[in-house]
């Protein structure tokens, strides 16, 4: 069988942008998946010529990398059956709670997996920068606040980025985030605590994604802003996540990885 990449949710807004990121980097593409009543459907991008199958189970080789940006209830059956297809797997989606924890973790004894809430490049290294920034202001003189935007049609929140910039702050600070974070606030408050972390999700539109991460002080307001204007800059990442892993042992990796920052 030919190498290859094989992509879950290939009919979707990532799916497209995935098709499209694999042709540009001189990636064969010999799969598309979505859901079964997709099944034989052309790709809507030119130069991909395989249509789309109803399972992974009939595309499954040894020298193939799976991309799934998919559903979290679809993307944990493929983590639970790794030991079976033993594929490399990238997984962007998001909204999979600890029941994906734990399935990352357990599908990663059998093949490299590569989870990223956020492929693009530019966030991987923000949450560098917010680590820093963090560590270096300190969390009794500037108080933290993530604002993350999105289009109308996410159906999770806060964002898997968010939650990944909250943790970097985190662990800039060596706080726990259970224990500071602070999520939408509403109604009679009081005042903020010190030390807390808030964390807040706006939707509307057509909006790809965009991240503030505010250090609000006496005097002075550091913001550090990304924003996304394509989803090409998620795809094209992931497409590197799976060149990358095709060659890796068994393990649960990050863009971290990817991108040699450990
Ligand atoms: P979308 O709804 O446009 O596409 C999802 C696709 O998956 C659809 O074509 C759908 O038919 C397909 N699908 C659903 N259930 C399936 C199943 N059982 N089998 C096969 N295919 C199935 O969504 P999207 O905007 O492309 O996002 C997909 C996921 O990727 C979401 O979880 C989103 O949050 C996440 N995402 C992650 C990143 C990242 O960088 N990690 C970036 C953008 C989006």
């Amino acid at each position: 069988m030919d190498r290859g990449l094989i992509l879950i949710g290939a009919l979707g807004r990532m799916g497209r942008a995935l098709q499209e990121a694999a042709l540009a980097a001189g990636q064969p593409v010999v799969g598309l998946v979505d859901r079964p009543e997709l099944a034989g459907t052309p790709s809507p991008v030119d130069g991909i010529s395989v249509r789309v199958c109803a399972s992974w189970k009939d595309l499954v080789a040894p020298s193939r990398v799976v991309i799934d940006f998919s559903s979290p209830e679809n993307t944990l059956s493929l983590l639970l059956s790794a030991k079976e297809h033993r594929m490399p797997l990238v997984i962007g989606t998001t909204g999979m709670g600890q029941a994906g924890e734990d399935a990352l973790r357990e599908a990663s004894r059998h093949v490299p997996v590569v989870a990223a809430a956020n492929y693009s490049v530019g966030v991987n290294l923000l949450l560098e920068l917010v680590q820093k920034a963090a560590s270096v202001l300190g969390a009794s003189a500037y108080d933290a606040e993530i604002v993350e935007a999105h289009h109308k049609h996410k159906k999770d929140a806060p964002s898997g980025t968010a939650l990944m910039l909250a943790n970097a702050l985190a662990k800039g600070r060596d706080v726990d985030l259970a224990q500071v974070a602070s999520y939408g606030r509403e109604g009679i408050t009081g005042e903020r605590t010190t030390g807390e972390i808030g964390i807040h999700a706006v939707r509307g539109g057509s909006v790809v994604g965009d991240h503030w991460v505010n250090f609000f002080g006496e005097g002075e307001r550091i913001e550090i802003h990304h924003h996304a204007e394509s989803r090409r800059t998620f795809a094209d990442g992931a497409v590197r996540a799976a060149v990358w892993a095709s060659d890796k042992v068994p393990g649960l990796y990050t863009m971290r990885h990817v991108l040699g920052f450990d």
